[in-house]
């Protein structure tokens, strides 16, 4: 698998805002944000998309997703509420192939997305 923008800033050659981060995921700042807080959630343990998740661990997908819950919560975000989305191949418009959440909150968001 090519290395993508992502592999790049988990082994901190590229500077990222870091929000979060344990031994299996790592939070920080979208730099092009679409709410007040917008964040990426991506694991360390490479994969493409969530469509190879069958293929993963099931424990380490347990782990990026209690990653997720818990940079929401550093955040400030529980009470409020707040999205998360995996864009998925290109409907979905994903432009870097490595798995990643984003985290979308601190406003009320529309539903559906366009
Ligand atoms: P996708 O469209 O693949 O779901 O999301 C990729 C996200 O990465 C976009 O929201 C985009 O703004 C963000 N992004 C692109 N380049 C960079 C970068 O260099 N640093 C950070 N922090 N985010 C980036």
């Amino acid at each position: 698998m090519e290395e993508t923008l992502f592999d790049r800033i988990i082994a901190g050659e590229i500077p990222a805002d870091i929000v979060f981060e344990n031994d299996h995921a790592l939070a920080f700042r979208d730099i092009n944000p679409q709410a007040p807080v917008h964040v990426l959630v991506v694991p360390r343990t490479r994969m493409r998309s969530i469509a190879e998740a069958p293929e993963q661990d099931p424990r380490e997908l347990g782990c990026f997703v209690q990653a997720i819950a818990e940079t929401a919560k550093a955040l400030g975000l529980e009470e409020g509420g707040y999205r998360v989305v995996f864009n998925t191949g290109k409907d979905a418009l994903q432009t870097v192939p490595y798995i990643h959440a984003h985290i979308l909150g601190g406003r009320r968001l529309s539903w559906p997305p366009g």
